[in-house]
């Protein structure tokens, strides 16, 4: 803790697995007196560097880039980039130790890495946007490759972004590999990619839902965001019965009494893709909306949530405002959403709780499936990647349960860290103190 006390994120995610997985390590001789996580929270290499661009207007801006390589165990360090301004060195942190932990769930061959930069793209051009990824990645090409490190998107960094970085990643190395994913399908991405996260968010929820015996046909459904992960959340919902009453982003949020049906949320992904809009334009455009400025959507009845913006969006009183309008499950899409007192909240309330790191682990594990297809040379079809994610959201449920069953109540949380950290420590162990 004092040699990271400056990393309030990165610490509130250690802290959260540790508190699950120290006892379990205290139970099994094989780990015990190894310094197992101690070595797990040290990154293997964390790189910071300059990037400097020329805006529309002619000036040099400068920004900061990075790129955590944090676990390579069981796999290349694999992870996406986020471009945010409150981007730093705690967050990435944080998302890196993350992902290892989600990666190993995956059962596909990932180590754990994350990065981006404190650029801000809102307001920015398209040419800018394309400087900017170019000079990226003209310092990033340097620490990454197929087999070695292979980033995606991640906030702020979606199809548009990875195709410049990838541009620029071919011309520096002459190559074409499978270095990036999330690539455009006519240039070695997978069918399924964009909408891997917030389907397998949901597929997470139903697995979790039809365990207790019910499903999500019928539901009413909170969804914070509007971004990737949100939009495609939002459309297996509706596909599977469900009633998504809710958007946000940034500046608020819009709740739609009537539900958000097909057609409204062609409207919130031509905005929020093409048009780079706001979301409160979705309430000038539909009547049965209203739009909630600088707040964000818990306050709404549902009886499921599904965070899907960023992290510790949902606070200890927000968890009680759901919980006391009957929310009998939540499934983390975003990275983190909930904060400490949040879960302990819903563990308490014992309602169904998916911590991101599995449930989100979708549009990783499809980018694996992603990285398959470019070593093969090959293109699965839609049904046949669908079918993989769908059998590995349910893989990572079942594994959940067997390491998180608390007496009959299934603490995913427990669950996910255990499975997770089983993999990589015994891969650690038998390669030796590296
Ligand atoms: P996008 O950039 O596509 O969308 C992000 C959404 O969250 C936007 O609606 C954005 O609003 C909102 N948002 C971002 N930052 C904030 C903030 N500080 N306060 C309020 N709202 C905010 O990103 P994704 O959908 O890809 O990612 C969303 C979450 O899912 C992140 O936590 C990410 O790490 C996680 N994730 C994403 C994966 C993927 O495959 N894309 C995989 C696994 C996890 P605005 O437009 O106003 O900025």
């Amino acid at each position: 803790k004092a040699r990271n006390q400056h990393e309030p994120e990165f610490i509130q995610a250690v802290q959260e697995v540790a508190e699950t997985v120290l006892d379990y390590i205290a139970e099994h001789d094989i780990y015990n007196g190894k310094n197992i996580l101690l070595r797990m929270v040290e990154p293997e290499r964390a790189i910071s560097f300059r990037v400097s661009w020329v805006d529309d207007k002619g000036e040099i801006q400068v920004n900061r880039g990075y790129r955590i390589q944090m676990n390579s165990a069981i796999g290349p360090y694999k992870g996406g980039l986020r471009f945010h301004p409150s981007v730093n060195m705690s967050i990435l942190k944080f998302l890196a130790f993350e992902q290892v932990f989600k990666n190993s769930l995956t059962t596909l061959p990932m180590g754990g890495g994350k990065g981006g930069s404190d650029f801000d793209p809102k307001g920015r051009s398209d040419a800018e946007i394309m400087r900017f990824c170019h000079n990226f990645m003209a310092e990033l090409s340097r620490h990454i490759g197929p087999h070695t490190d292979i980033p995606a998107g991640d906030i702020g960094v979606g199809a548009r972004e990875i195709g410049y970085l990838f541009g620029m990643y071919k011309k520096i190395k002459n190559e074409f590999t499978g270095v990036l994913t999330g690539k455009g399908l006519s240039w070695g991405g997978s069918l399924i990619r964009p909408e891997a996260t917030g389907y397998g968010a949901v597929y997470f929820a139903e697995n979790m839902l039809q365990r207790s015996g019910t499903s999500i046909a019928g539901k009413s459904v909170v969804i914070s965001g509007s971004g990737n992960v949100a939009q495609y959340a939002a459309e297996k919902v509706l596909q599977l019965g469900g009633k998504v009453i809710t958007f946000s982003d940034s500046s608020g949020y819009v709740y739609d009494e009537e539900g958000i049906d097909a057609e409204k949320l062609a409207f919130v992904m031509d905005l929020k893709n093409n048009k780079r809009g706001r979301i409160s334009e979705y309430a000038d455009k539909y009547a049965s909306a209203t739009f909630f400025k600088g707040e964000k959507p818990w306050g709404i009845a549902c009886e499921v949530a599904l965070p899907c913006a960023t992290q510790n969006e949902l606070d200890g009183d927000a968890a009680e405002t759901l919980l006391s309008n009957g929310c009998i499950c939540v499934a983390e899409g975003a990275n983190m959403p909930s904060t400490p007192e949040a879960i302990h909240k819903f563990h308490e309330t014992k309602i169904l709780f998916a911590p991101g790191k599995a449930s989100n682990a979708g549009g990783v594990a499809t980018s694996g499936l992603e990285m398959s297809q470019n070593s093969l040379r090959i293109s699965w079809t839609r049904e046949e990647v669908d079918n993989k994610l769908q059998e590995i959201m349910k893989n990572i449920h079942d594994n959940c349960v067997v390491y998180g069953d608390e007496d009959g109540y299934i603490n995913y949380v427990k669950g996910a860290n255990i499975a997770g950290f089983v993999k990589v420590a015994d891969a650690m162990l038998a390669q030796g103190v590296v």
